[in-house]
């Protein structure tokens, strides 16, 4: 299985498109959305993260790119400052997945970048500036 998170701009003719059922249903992939913006006879902004067969990515991502829709991979992550954190847990309330933690036996917080979808809601939440979104 082969995973990416991609950042694709859509052009106002495709936005009532069904580009990502397409890619549900013709290419066999798995689309996470983590954030979207439309507005009417605009650009619209997807940040997807795609799941599938390297065959399957390969083909729905040339169909993107047949489809007129601009594919960029997402270079921003988030990043947790462990010399900020006084492990108070706040953040692990708002976190849609498993990305923020609490470790049973030190009761610390633990951060998995890899189940990070980038929603942001942690920042927010922090008092410490402990976690930070990075291009
Ligand atoms: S809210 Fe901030 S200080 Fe509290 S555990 Fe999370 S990252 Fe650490
Ligand atoms: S950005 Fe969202 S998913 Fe990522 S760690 Fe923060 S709350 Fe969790």
């Amino acid at each position: 299985m082969a995973k990416k998170k991609l950042v694709l701009s859509f052009p106002p003719r495709l936005i009532q498109e069904p580009v990502t059922y397409n890619l549900i249903r013709q290419y066999d992939l798995q689309v996470n959305i983590l954030r979207a913006t439309v507005h009417p006879r605009e650009r619209g902004r997807m940040v997807v993260e795609l799941q599938g067969s390297k065959k399957s990515l390969d083909q729905g991502l040339a169909y993107l790119e047949e489809q007129g829709v601009q594919v960029d991979t997402l270079v921003q992550e988030m990043r947790h400052y462990d010399e900020r954190c006084v492990h108070c847990t706040a953040c692990t309330a708002v976190c849609p997945t498993d990305a923020l933690t609490v470790d049973s036996q030190t009761r610390e917080l633990v951060f998995d970048a890899s189940q990070c979808i980038m929603c942001e809601s942690c920042i927010a939440a922090c008092s410490y500036g402990a976690m930070e979104s990075q291009f």
